[in-house]
């Protein structure tokens, strides 16, 4: 690993790279800085090399790190938020990318209300249906979509998915594929535009990029490895 700037470098290398192969334009994918269990200075090594979208996975953890960066980053929730910290959340992330469930959205609704504040929204959709991981099951996800029309502060903007932890990432395409599938299927059937897919972390964004992803998650690529295992570190 090299410094964070060159890390960076070489990420975002790696994303046009992608892009050029599967013929998208190379500004379709954002890529978000996963800083969880880094530091504000971490974040501001990379945003002063021009990295402005950073990732935390606990609200708890955000509350503090944020405060101490620089003003000017755009924030996304990327890991499982309980409904009691819904208002933390809607003052402190620009993006959820880990909506799970209607009674989460309407919370975030109503305390980015309250803020004075809006919203993105991504739903978490469980592809694979593995084991422990969080997110909805595909059949539960059309009626969660069904309450955009009456949140106003939140927007659900698309889907984001984690695919089952593997050696080759290969094994996550079909996964990928699948979530822009049911895009496609979904945003027929709401009339909802849905044109954000989250997929792809540091080892799967190549292939995750070319089945479609606008925002691919990178963490250990651009900061190094973490002390904790990311697999726990779902939890909000
Ligand atoms: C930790 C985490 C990532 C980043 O994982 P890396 O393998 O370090 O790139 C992406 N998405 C989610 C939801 C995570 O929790």
């Amino acid at each position: 690993m090299g410094s964070i700037a060159e890390n960076l470098e070489s990420v975002q290398a790696r994303v046009a790279a992608a892009c050029a192969r599967a013929g998208r334009a190379p500004d379709a994918v954002r890529l978000l800085a996963v800083s969880k269990t880094y530091g504000p200075d971490a974040v501001r090594a990379a945003a002063a090399a021009g990295q402005r979208l950073f990732g935390e996975n606990r609200v708890q953890e955000a509350a503090a790190k944020i405060p101490e960066c620089p003003g000017n980053l755009e924030w996304h929730l990327i890991g499982h938020l309980q409904s009691n910290k819904a208002a933390l959340a809607a003052r402190l992330f620009d993006w959820v990318h880990s909506a799970d469930s209607a009674k989460l959205l309407e919370a975030l609704d109503r305390h980015a209300a309250e803020a004075g504040r809006s919203l993105r929204a991504l739903v978490q959709v469980n592809v694979s249906g593995e084991r422990s991981k969080s997110g909805l099951a595909p059949a539960a996800v059309p009626e969660v979509l069904a309450l955009a029309h009456r949140l106003r502060n939140v927007q659900i903007v698309g889907l984001m998915t984690i695919p089952p932890l593997a050696e080759d990432p290969e094994t996550a395409r079909p996964c990928f594929r699948k979530l822009r599938e049911l895009r496609g299927e979904w945003a027929a059937a709401t009339g909802l535009e849905l044109p954000e897919l989250s997929m792809g972390m540091t080892h799967d964004l190549d292939v995750a990029i070319e089945e479609g992803a606008t925002f691919v998650r990178v963490g250990t690529g651009i900061f190094g490895a973490r002390a904790r295992p990311a697999e726990g570190a779902e939890e909000a």
